[in-house]
């Protein structure tokens, strides 16, 4: 049989902090056979140290990095960028000198390691607003002004993108490349849970989507007046002012008198998947053997709405591969916020208790009670589930990856030690301060039983997350022990 792939996400920092060769035999002893390379990336949860407040790792450099940036850790090469205001990605300047693609790939191919690059769009980072005209690419809101993240509709931000690509598997021997886009559509934000931080995010009304919109037949002017009402029905629900006839009715009386409601927001999701379709097509153009897939957000998991916007039947045909944010622990405090964030707003009719058997029942996960669900995470069997779920939906068209949670950190920001909070705002924090306290932990135990779990279920990979810098060499040993146990690779 083909070899499992038994993935780790890892970033810049680490090679730099350990040495190569010692990161390598660190993911070499816990089998891991494929590198995801985190670059270009301004997002800690890929890039930088292990956060403070979460579990010591016990390897790397102790020391927090505070003051981390990100960006590309490889050499750029100026003539791919033509097309694009944007200009050439950045170094990233903490190791400005260090290539990673250069010094590491070589190193993996010597031990037999492949080695993929993991793009992590980071579109709410503060680094990227530093680019020269990138204020120019936003997205426009519902009060037709600048927005906060870049417009995939854009041409200049879509060949960024394609630029940066263009320049990495032109440079570099990369086996694949996986691309991430952890952003929530405004709709689903809306209904989702309270959104007050994230108004200037209800998108995207720029010239490039309105004409994308009159192509479909759907009036902007239309869109954007059922989105302001939204916003206001999330505002009074959100203060516990619901209305008459409650929550729901309310919104489904909004859905009637503005179905562009629902038609912007496949357009703004549209928008998002022709960025996979533009870089499926790009890589296969100049190296056909590579593999291309995606890195599914765990709002996959959590969310009926969100999920209902992944179609993999359509999503297949432009990856080799999905990899399924599964994540086991972290699941528990997440999906307690989100349940709870959603008994603020479109089921603001009921309480959370009331709401979570409903969704379970939605989304077909069978799991334990609620309130405890922040101390136990979800079972492994939710990623033998996922993986079975998601190979079903994409018709064998391509393989899943089930991504394994390592040492993510949970808890509510603050009380974590973090410096800022994750991004996506009410979208998917890690957990909310009514989770208390003891929050699930990551065991070897639980790792070696997520993957076991994920090959059952029919994964052809598992990817190790969210970074190597945080992940505990004792829970690592846990995939090393699983793939004994499978007496493969
Ligand atoms: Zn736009």
């Amino acid at each position: 049989m083909t070899r499992r792939l038994v993935g780790i996400q890892v970033g810049a920092v680490s090679f730099v902090d350990e040495g190569i060769s010692a990161v390598l035999d660190n993911v070499a002893a816990a089998a891991v056979n494929t590198l995801f390379l985190a670059t270009p990336t301004w997002n800690r949860a890929t890039g930088g140290r292990a956060e403070p407040g979460g579990a010591a790792p016990g390897h790397g450099v102790a020391e927090y990095d505070a003051d981390w940036v990100g960006g590309h850790a490889a050499t750029m090469h100026p003539e791919y960028y033509g097309g694009t205001m944007l200009g050439a990605v950045g170094r990233a300047p903490e190791h400005p000198d260090f290539d990673m693609l250069g010094e590491v790939i070589p190193a993996a191919q010597a031990r037999g390691m492949q080695s993929y690059v993991l793009m992590d769009e980071s579109s709410h980072a503060r680094a990227l607003r530093s680019y020269p005209n990138f204020l120019k690419c936003l997205e426009v809101d519902i009060w037709n002004k600048p927005a906060r993240r870049p417009c995939f509709s854009n041409p200049d931000y879509r060949n960024w993108h394609l630029s940066i690509i263009e320049d990495m598997i032109k440079s570099y021997e990369l086996d694949g490349l996986m691309w991430s886009s952890e952003r929530i559509s405004p709709f689903d934000r809306l209904i989702q849970g309270p959104t007050r931080q994230g108004l200037g995010l209800i998108t995207c009304y720029c010239a490039h989507c309105k004409a994308r919109g009159a192509e479909r037949g759907l009036d902007w002017r239309r869109a954007q007046e059922g989105y302001r009402k939204l916003v206001t029905w999330n505002a009074e629900i959100a203060r516990g002012e619901i209305p008459n006839d409650g929550a729901f009715v309310s919104f489904w009386r909004l859905l009637m008198t503005y179905p562009e409601l629902l038609g912007w927001q496949a357009l703004w999701i549209d928008g998002q998947h022709q960025m996979y379709r533009d870089i499926f097509g790009t890589v296969r153009a100049f190296r056909p053997e590579m593999q291309v897939g995606w890195n599914i957000t765990q709002n996959i998991v959590c969310s009926p709405f969100y999920r209902a916007g992944q179609t993999f039947a359509d999503l297949s045909h432009i990856a080799d591969f999905l990899k399924i944010s599964t994540y086991s622990g972290a699941a528990g405090p997440r999906f307690h916020t989100w349940v709870a964030g959603i008994a603020r707003t479109l089921f603001g009719d009921a309480e959370p208790a009331l709401v979570y058997p409903l969704m379970l029942k939605m989304l077909g996960i069978e799991e334990g009670s609620y309130d405890l669900l922040p101390q136990t995470g979800f079972s492994s069997d939710s990623v033998r589930r996922e993986v079975r779920r998601s190979l079903l939906g994409s018709e064998g068209r391509c393989v899943i990856y089930a991504g394994i949670d390592v040492d993510i950190p949970v808890g509510a920001a603050e009380a974590a030690g973090r410096l800022e909070p994750p991004p996506g705002d009410n979208a998917l924090i890690n957990a909310d301060a009514t989770a208390g306290a003891d929050l699930v932990r990551t065991t070897p135990e639980r790792v070696k039983a997520d993957i076991l779990a994920a090959f059952e279920g029919g994964a052809a990979g598992v990817v190790l997350g969210e970074k190597y810098a945080q992940m505990r060499l004792e829970n690592l040993a846990g995939a090393g022990a699983a793939m004994a146990a499978l007496g493969s690779n």
